[in-house]
């Protein structure tokens, strides 16, 4: 196990699937990266309560529901062609173009 990846495997777009915690084999699409804290946004995961501070339009304030990033570690990437939950592997295509691809279908995940 290395530490902090500095690169991200998982892409916006993406969709993955919680290997652990509370949002355990949930899905959701990736709506945000932060390569440099190795994590990410997904859509409906983790969710948590934020208090909204009173404005004249809201005097009493609000509480809004919001997505809290998680480590990327904890997910792993659905494949959009065998739909498995996969590790990724990498492809060099064109010479130096290097792509990802599904270790478990071999199937390239990122449109050329
Ligand atoms: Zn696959």
């Amino acid at each position: 196990m290395k530490g902090i990846l500095k690169f991200l495997n998982i892409r916006k777009g993406d969709t993955v699937v919680v290997k652990s915690g509370k949002d355990k084999g949930n899905k959701g699409k990736v709506i945000k990266t932060i390569p440099g804290a190795g994590k990410i946004v997904v859509e409906g995961i983790n969710m948590v309560s934020k208090a909204m501070r009173p404005t004249q339009q809201m005097p009493q304030g609000k509480i809004a529901r919001r997505e809290a990033p998680i480590l990327a570690s904890k997910v792993m990437v659905l494949c959009p062609n065998c739909h498995q939950p996969t590790r990724i592997a990498h492809r060099l295509i064109e010479g130096d173009k290097s792509v990802r691809a599904c270790k478990v279908c071999s199937e390239t995940i990122d449109k050329a």
